[in-house]
């Protein structure tokens, strides 16, 4: 997305995660605990990964993202799909979105990424292209 920026990759969290699951210093039970409200997002607003489940490895995970802001009120803490998160990047200065992955067979759930968007990261780019 256009106005994409301050983007964090939660990649060597997530394996160092894993690595624990493997070598059995964590069980899977800690880390396969989606709740019932991810797992619903996941289902409604949820799009498909290429990713198998690094825990069962029975599904593609789903991804869900996350939005979070000031300006969005009450929408803040709400789940949004893609065309969702494109037309709020039109529509408001500056949120930061949360993408999780969820497996839906046995509730394997990390952060992936966090990133912010908004009409803001526009404005900055415009003002750097003019300089
Ligand atoms: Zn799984």
């Amino acid at each position: 997305m256009r106005t994409q920026r301050q983007v964090v990759d939660y990649a060597l969290r997530r394996r160092a995660l894993l690595a624990e699951v493997y070598s059995g210093r964590v069980g899977t039970m800690e880390v396969c605990d989606a709740s019932p409200y991810l797992l619903r997002a996941a289902k409604f607003h949820g799009e498909p990964s290429e990713v198998t489940c690094p825990v069962c490895r029975k599904e593609q995970l789903t991804l869900v993202s996350w939005v979070y802001g000031d300006e969005l009120k009450h929408a803040s803490g709400s789940a949004r799909n893609p065309e969702e998160l494109a037309r709020m990047a039109g529509l408001f200065e500056e949120f930061t979105v949360y993408v999780v992955e969820v497996c839906r067979t046995c509730s394997w759930n990390h952060l992936v990424r966090s990133y912010v968007l908004g009409t803001r990261g526009l404005r900055a780019r415009r003002r750097t292209a003019a300089e």
